[in-house]
């Protein structure tokens, strides 16, 4: 267990002496008692305007979303019902208007979104001192020892770290790590998913606007997204010999990525290739019956070998994973040594052509 006399309590502590200062009853809810008797702190009282900067490298508690950066959705100290006022900051996504998740839906007000099983990340490197179930959702506190600073991240609906009081587990996290996924505060009415962050210079008390200070942090993309992107590949048929391609397939042109072929009886991988910037004319001349005839493959592969690199449209399905120019070829390696597919020539396929030679 670790020392921290600055930090009075654990999680519940923490989150009953928010309460009892009335801190955070976001979007009209009423504060509610606490459910533990905090002990006082010691702290001082609450600090003046903090501008930073904090020492260490620190991060936005929320990632970036289809390359948005996250935003202040409701502000330090916006006054609650009942004359009190907001204790930290919420981040949301300010939303564009090609966006289709609803206002009045938790994924949605007039002017923020915030997706499903978005992830809340820690803001810097330190210990979690705090990570528990509280009536406004799950709560981590995060202490940045040996600098005086802790945050404090609610409603989430899902921890990814350990729970813990006090600091047991010791459980260390580095900026930007993923602590858990961003729900809704199950005692407001408008069940608005959003991360409500606070900074604190000491214990709860001590609580500055993050809004300044976050001005210099940088936003980093989802962790979890690459996970996501590779878990997400789909297979799909492309139709048969004489038919138009599908759309999907022909919304590839022009477009840089990775293709893997698989055979559709027996689902075995039977060819990964890749293109820098001509996915869909790169793809289609698999399919394309009298390039065979007309030796097309000849001499881009060793003298004698027949790779078999042209399939019946209607034995295999394809998935497709876009990445950009620069990372098409290296996605291509990665998922041939991977997927091991049966008609790449192993080792040698930084030798096959990538682009069509017409
Ligand atoms: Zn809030």
């Amino acid at each position: 267990m670790r020392a921290l006399p600055w930090i009075i309590g654990g999680g519940v502590a923490a989150y009953a002496l928010t309460r009892s200062r009335g801190a955070k009853a976001p979007h009209g809810s009423t504060p509610i008692a606490p459910t533990t008797s905090p002990i006082a702190p010691t702290s001082s009282p609450p600090a003046p305007a903090f501008g930073g900067p904090l020492p260490g490298r620190w991060v936005w508690p929320v990632p970036s979303w289809q390359s948005r950066a996250p935003s202040i959705s409701d502000g330090f100290g916006s006054p609650r019902p009942g004359g009190i006022r907001h204790g930290g900051v919420d981040v949301m996504f300010a939303r564009l208007p090609s966006d289709t998740l609803r206002a009045g839906t938790p994924n949605g007000s007039a002017h923020h979104v915030m997706p499903d099983g978005m992830v809340a990340l820690a803001a810097s490197d330190g210990v979690v001192w705090s990570a528990m179930q509280t009536p406004r959702g799950f709560a981590v506190v995060i202490d940045h020892s040996p600098t005086k600073v802790a945050t404090f991240y609610t409603h989430l609906e899902k921890l990814l770290v350990t729970p813990t009081a006090n600091a047991k587990a010791g459980e260390r996290v580095r900026a930007g790590q993923p602590i858990g996924i961003i729900g809704a505060d199950p005692l407001d009415g408008e069940h608005l998913k959003h991360l409500h962050f606070e900074i604190w210079l000491g214990g709860p008390k001590d609580a500055i606007d993050p809004a300044p200070v976050m001005r210099a942090w940088t936003v980093v993309p989802d962790p979890t997204a690459l996970v996501a992107r590779n878990a997400g590949f789909i297979y799909r048929p492309i139709g048969d010999s004489g038919e138009a391609y599908p759309d999907w397939i022909r919304g590839l042109k022009g477009k840089a990525g990775c293709y893997v072929i698989r055979d559709l009886e027996s689902r075995e991988i039977v060819y990964v290739g890749s293109s820098a910037g001509r996915l869909y004319d790169t793809l289609t001349r698999h399919f394309q019956q009298w390039r065979r005839w007309k030796g097309f493959w000849k001499g881009q592969y060793g003298e004698g070998h027949d790779p078999g690199l042209t399939y019946d449209r209607d034995s295999v399905e394809v998935a497709v994973r876009l990445t950009s120019p620069t990372k098409s070829l290296d996605e291509e390696m990665r998922l041939i040594a991977r997927l091991k597919p049966r008609d790449n020539l192993i080792g040698n396929s930084a030798a096959i052509a990538d682009e069509v030679p017409f």
